[in-house]
C-alpha cells in the first residue's frame, strides 16, 4: 500500500488504486446496459466529485445517452441533520418524461441523493436511477440506496479520482484515505 505525505502534510493511503476502480466502472456499464436494453437514458452527472468517475463510466455504456450536469452544494454546520443542500448550477435540458441515471461520487448521509432524486422526479423524470461510485452504509442517515454501487467502504475519508478535500487530490488517479497531519 502506498503512503505518502501531501502537501499540507495529510497523509494519504491507497484505498482502491486505478486498475481496480476502472474494472469496476466496466463491470458497472455492463450491469447498467443490460437494465435499460438499449432506450435512451439521460445521465445526470453530479459536479465536481463525480466527474471523472462519469467521465471513464459514460465511454463504456452502450446505451443512447445524453448527458447533462447539476452541481450541488451542500452548507451548514458539522451536525449533518441541520444541513442545507442548495443547487448552484442547474440541468440545462429537459428531464420530463424521460428514463434518468444519476452519477455521483459518494453516497454518505443519503442527504444529497434524496434531495437529487426528489428534484428530478419534480422536473418530471419518468424514472430516476442513480449510480455511485462509492457507498458508505454505515453513515446513512436517510433509508436510500443507489441502484448501482461501485464500492462498499467504511467510515473514512477519501479523495482522488474525482474527489477533494478543500479542491485538491480531484486530479489523483487512485482513490485514498486521507489521514491526519503528521
Ligand atoms: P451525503 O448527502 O450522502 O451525506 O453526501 C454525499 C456527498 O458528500 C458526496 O457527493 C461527496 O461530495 C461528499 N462526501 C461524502 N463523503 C466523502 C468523502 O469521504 N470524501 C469526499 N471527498 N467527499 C465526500
Ligand atoms: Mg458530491
Amino acid at each position: 500500500m502506498s503512503r505518502y505525505l501531501s502537501k499540507n502534510g495529510k497523509t494519504l493511503n491507497v484505498l482502491l488504486p486505478a486498475d481496480a476502480l476502472a474494472e469496476r466502472v466496466r463491470e458497472l456499464a455492463v450491469e447498467i446496459d443490460e437494465y435499460y436494453e438499449g432506450r435512451e437514458v439521460v445521465v445526470v452527472i453530479v459536479l465536481k466529485g463525480a466527474f471523472i468517475f462519469a467521465a471513464d463510466l459514460v465511454r463504456h455504456i452502450h446505451t443512447p445517452i445524453t448527458i447533462d450536469f447539476i452541481r450541488l452544494q451542500s452548507y451548514g454546520d458539522d451536525t449533518y441533520s441541520s444541513r442545507v443542500i442548495q443547487i448552484t448550477a442547474d440541468l440545462r435540458s429537459s428531464v420530463e418524461d424521460c428514463e434518468v441515471l444519476v452519477v455521483e461520487d459518494i453516497i454518505d448521509t443519503g442527504r444529497c441523493a434524496d434531495f437529487l432524486i426528489n428534484h428530478l422526479y419534480d422536473l418530471g423524470a419518468a424514472d430516476v436511477k442513480f449510480c455511485a461510485l462509492l457507498d458508505k452504509p454505515s453513515r446513512r442517515e436517510i433509508a436510500i440506496e443507489a441502484d448501482w454501487v461501485g464500492f462498499s467502504i467504511s467510515d473514512v475519508f477519501i479523495v482522488g479520482y474525482g474527489t477533494d478535500f478543500a479542491q485538491l487530490y480531484r486530479n489523483l488517479p487512485n482513490i485514498y484515505i486521507l489521514g491526519k497531519s503528521v
